[in-house]
């Protein structure tokens, strides 16, 4: 624990120009610095930095906040580590107060398991460089397999010899517990046996770059034996959320801004060794979530080399799903025949490689449609199964304007029309939507925050202003915005539903009603929807969710995103305050109509009482200055609107207090 009065010192101390520029490159525009944004993937800057306020903000993608807050999201620090980071960056020493004995506990505990993992590290390397057996069996390996000697010192390479209980035997002389080596993995259950025996030795780092993990590949030919053995998963080594040369790589990826993956870790280190340094792998087939968002920390860029069968190709595919999820762009590189990452560039160098695979990278959409492809020749049931596969993929990109230009790219390989295809995605898309909030209303506490589909919008800044062009979304609740908003709601997701038994469109019926009012909303994104639609229906046309979805303005494509994924999920203390009704919740889509009714009530009853209250400002005035025509002019007027004000009021039901 931090005392409170070091954290402000901290704070007072920190620069928040100082803390970006470590992991942005930023420059000078008037009295604020401003650079490609880290969080979303732009071209033209939009990440600002004002170092008079001692804040940061996007105006793209909208997160802004403090050194603190951009240190927990950039680093995915906790406050604490982000503390932690700033007091070291300004040589402020911590004085902790004390912990909970549990906390103590467990951080020697994890700290004891690193210890004696550096001590085998080094076992290992000593192994290695200074015996005879490691010299002639394991370091003639390695270099025979290219590898410099600084190269095998960086990635902590060694070797574990045939004897069966050397690690053992050495720990113990050192003072180390056997019970510590055991729960590494590193001996057997009863401690008599060293686990890692005839083999080369990698060391596996966590991202900070203590050795989390050993990897021990065998040298012999004998099939019986396994090729690889890995440590167990211990408190330091989560297999799933671990990548092998993650900390090798993490500045080179940050700095190229794109994550090479391959499959092994000799390709990993041949491809460090020839100056690719952004390569990591994964020490499985498929990417698990955990190890993607340890990429999606430093890039959005990742490219997938593989060498290996269509087969095995196809399967690992499968998983790729997710990182389209997380808005990543995803290019796959195949490698020419016979060939895998470490003989590619240990045979052609790294120029060579670098060519090969900037020329060669296509995107996984396209590719797996084209792999696919081939396989249903023809077959009319393989390939609607094969669309069906597409787009599910393409219906978890949350960027509708990638989504429209893969759906276009798409329908033009798989020869579908593209409407079809886009109706599909449309309703996969509405479909999970529909699922997470009915998971999300069943199990409120369980709502995934990082879902970029339900994520809450960003909160309104108060220190720096919005530019027009904006993607996040307005709040809510300011002014007639909840009313605006619903009436929004009700166009985009009903708008071409039949109203009874009046029968025209939920559009026509709200529309026409409030035509004078367009011009007059008091949020100006809302405003623009209602007239855009407007002017369809004037035009002879219903658009349908798509239009909204796929809006070349990219607040409007936000909003209707948010507005599909949250229809019903409304805050209790919103009925009071706003006097909103629940009564749609169970059955929404079967609601519209009574829906349609008392939104445009509820929205007409705020715009009177504004008119009211603009009216009486001129009946006062017109007193004041003793125009006696006007005023009763206005207070005519005035009691016409009150009486409509009271009559809408009770057919909504509502009071009114003023
Ligand atoms: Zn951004």
């Amino acid at each position: 624990m931090i005392p409170a009065q070091q954290v402000q010192e901290i704070l007072d101390a920190t620069r928040i120009e100082e803390v970006v520029e470590e992991f942005v490159t930023l420059r000078r525009r008037g009295v604020n610095l401003i650079g490609l944004c880290p969080f979303h993937n732009e071209k033209t800057p939009s990440f600002n930095v004002n170092p008079a306020r001692n804040i940061f903000r996007c105006f793209g993608c909208g997160k802004g906040g403090s050194a603190v807050t951009f240190l927990m999201e950039h680093e995915h620090f906790s406050y604490v580590d982000a503390l932690r980071w700033l007091a070291r960056k300004y040589r402020i020493e911590i004085k902790e107060v004390e912990r909970t004995p549990e906390q103590v506990l467990a951080q020697q505990y994890s700290d004891s398991l690193y210890i004696v993992n550096d001590f085998a590290l080094q076992h290992f390397q000593d192994q290695l460089f200074n015996t005879d057996e490691g010299k002639s069996v394991a370091l003639s390996y390695f270099k025979k397999r290219g590898l410099r000697e600084e190269t095998i010192r960086n990635f902590g390479l060694g070797y574990a010899p045939e004897q069966r209980d050397l690690l053992v035997k050495t720990a113990k002389n050192k003072g180390y517990e056997v019970e510590t080596l055991r729960k590494l993995g590193l001996c057997s259950a009863d401690g008599s046996r060293d686990f890692f025996r005839s083999r080369v030795m990698f060391a596996i780092h966590n991202l900070s770059g203590k050795v989390a993990a050993f990897a021990g590949r065998t040298l012999s030919a004998d099939k019986s034996i396994p090729k690889y053995i890995n440590s167990p998963e211990t408190e330091i080594y989560v297999k799933n959320k671990t990548l092998f040369g993650a900390f090798q790589a993490k500045k080179a990826i940050r700095q190229l801004d794109e994550c090479i993956l391959v499959e092994g870790y000799m390709d990993v280190i041949s491809l460090h060794q020839a100056g690719i340094e952004n390569t990591v792998a994964s020490s499985g087939t498929s990417l698990t979530e955990g190890q993607l968002q340890l990429i999606k920390r430093n890039t959005n860029n990742l490219k997938i080399l593989y060498d290996g069968d269509p087969a095995g190709i196809k399967a690992a595919l499968r998983g790729l799903d997710l990182a389209l999820e997380q808005d990543m762009n995803v290019r796959i590189v195949l490698l020419p025949n016979q060939e895998d990452p470490d003989s590619f560039v240990q045979q052609h160098g790294g120029e060579a490689f670098t060519e090969y695979v900037n020329k060669n990278a296509q995107d996984f959409i396209l590719f797996k449609t084209q792999l696919l492809l081939e396989e249903t020749k023809g077959d009319p049931l393989k390939k609607a199964a094969l669309i069906k596969d597409i787009v599910l993929s393409i219906s978890k990109i949350p960027d509708p304007i990638k989504r429209s230009l893969y759906l276009r790219e798409c329908s033009n390989l798989l020869q579908v029309d593209e409407n079809a295809l886009l109706s599909e995605t449309n309703r996969l898309i509405t479909g999970s939507i529909r699922k997470k909030a009915e998971k999300t209303a069943r199990n409120p506490g369980a709502a995934s925050d990082d879902d970029p589909l339900l994520a809450p919008p960003p909160e309104t800044p108060d220190t720096f202003e919005y530019p027009t062009n904006r993607t996040s979304l307005p709040s809510v609740g300011k002014g007639d915005t909840f009313q605006e908003r619903d009436i929004v709601r009700l166009l985009i997701l009903y708008g071409n539903q039949m109203m009874n038994p009046e029968a025209t469109s939920v559009a026509s019926f709200i529309l026409a009603d409030i035509e004078e009012s367009l011009g007059d909303f008091d949020e100006v994104l809302y405003g623009k929807i209602a007239q855009d639609y407007f002017q369809q229906i004037q035009n002879g046309a219903h658009p349908l969710p798509d239009h909204f979805l796929n809006h070349p303005d990219a607040a409007i494509r936000t909003l209707t995103l948010d507005i599909m994924s949250s229809p019903w999920e409304l805050s209790p203390n919103w009925v009071e305050k706003w006097n909103y009704p629940l009564q749609n919740q169970p059955m929404p889509d079967f609601n519209f109509d009574s829906d349609a009714r008392q939104a445009l009530d509820r929205f007409k009853l705020r715009k009177l009482m504004k008119m009211c209250e603009i009216n009486l400002a001129r009946i006062r005035a017109a007193s004041e200055r003793g125009d006696e025509e006007s005023m009763f002019k206005y207070m005519k007027v005035q009691q016409k609107m009150i009486e409509k004000r009271n009559q809408i009021a009770a057919s909504v039901g509502t009071v009114i207090l003023r």
